[in-house]
């Protein structure tokens, strides 16, 4: 029996942030003048951590940031994580969430370590306005030499995750569309959510699924095609089968009713939602050496008072203390 909560939900999902920091300040997620603002765990509290996890049903694992790339001794991590077995036996399936800029000469030993799938953040598909976005200069060669190697080396299917705000990057749909199949990867787009350093977000940065599908019908005819249900992303494919794309949909449709996902902060948090307000902390249960029952204890607990959904653009919605970079996306 997976970890449920009192909305029904089975939670499969796990999250972890291994560092808040990022060798990128994106314009929109970070002001690039807070570093890290909390602290980074032992790699093996980390692991210990996920084990717990994965014996209450949790089968798949990403490894996010800040940048995870970022964090040394990652390859023994995911080599550890990788022996984990769930309480059918099976692997638990890993992926990582990174900006991309150290992928190029990491990938063949995290594949190797065991890694299984690969999505990179990319936000436009010019390498000017990609530096002027992530403010770093060659930024945009350096993340397209690493989406390529994760796509020689198998990590598949490579997902590219695009947040999209107006008046700044909505006009890359179509050319992401063009960049989807000539690269042979699923691009995702994502609505801007509130929870970024500089406080900026507004119902109208927002770029609505409506507006996304109505900008790639110029690019190309599509169809929508199944998508699991558990799944942020709606998913598309073009009519002459030369690729897909996905858009994820927070802001104008929720998909909080299915969600599957528990999120574990570099500093050894339980955040049962982006949004929270609330943190469960997990870690102090290692630092003052319990044994894994008291472990198991917290997160079922956790997971028992997982939020029912979110609240963005509602009166009264409240961001959380935390930024995206700092949660871990
Ligand atoms: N550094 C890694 C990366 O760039 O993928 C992992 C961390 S990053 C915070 C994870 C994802 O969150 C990125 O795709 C980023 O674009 C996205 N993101 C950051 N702020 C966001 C926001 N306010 N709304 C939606 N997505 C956001």
């Amino acid at each position: 029996m997976p970890l449920t909560d009192s909305y029904g939900r089975a939670i499969r999902d796990l999250r972890i942030s291994i560092t808040d920091r990022c060798n990128y300040r994106c314009v929109y997620c970070r002001t690039g003048n807070n570093g890290a603002q909390f602290a980074e765990l032992p790699l093996a509290d980390y692991l210990r951590m996920a084990r717990v996890f994965v014996s209450l049903g949790i089968t798949k694992i990403r490894l996010t940031g800040g940048e995870p790339l970022l964090r040394p001794g990652i390859m023994d991590l995911v080599r550890s994580l990788a022996a984990l077995r769930t309480p059918e036996g099976k692997a638990p399936e890993l992926a990582i969430t990174t900006n991309g800029h150290l992928l190029a000469e990491m990938v063949e030993p995290l594949k190797l370590a065991g890694l299984n799938r690969v999505t990179v953040s990319m936000d436009a598909v010019e390498p000017e306005r990609f530096a002027r976005i992530t403010r770093v200069k060659g930024s945009y060669s350096a993340v397209l030499e690493g989406l390529r190697a994760a796509c020689r080396a198998g990590l598949g299917p490579v997902k590219v995750n695009c947040v999209l705000l107006r008046g700044f990057n909505e006009d890359q749909v179509e050319a992401f569309g063009r960049f989807a199949c000539e690269e042979k990867v699923a691009v995702r787009f994502i609505e801007f959510m509130p929870l970024e350093e500089g406080r900026i977000w507004s119902p109208e940065v927002v770029v609505p699924l409506p507006e996304i599908l109505e900008r790639m019908a110029r690019f190309a005819p599509f169809h929508e095609i199944a998508h699991e249900p558990s799944s942020t992303s709606r998913r598309y494919r073009f009519n002459d089968e030369r690729g897909e794309f996905g858009v994820i949909a927070p802001v104008t449709l929720p998909f909080c009713g299915a969600c599957s996902r528990i999120r574990l902060t570099s500093d050894g948090k339980i955040r049962t939602c982006l949004f929270s307000l609330r943190e469960h902390d997990l870690h102090t249960a290692i630092r003052s050496v319990l044994p894994d029952e008291e472990l198991v204890r917290i997160i079922e607990y956790a997971v028992a008072h997982k939020e029912e959904r979110h609240h963005i653009g509602e009166p009264g919605f409240v961001q959380p203390g935390r930024t995206m970079v700092h949660i871990g996306g």
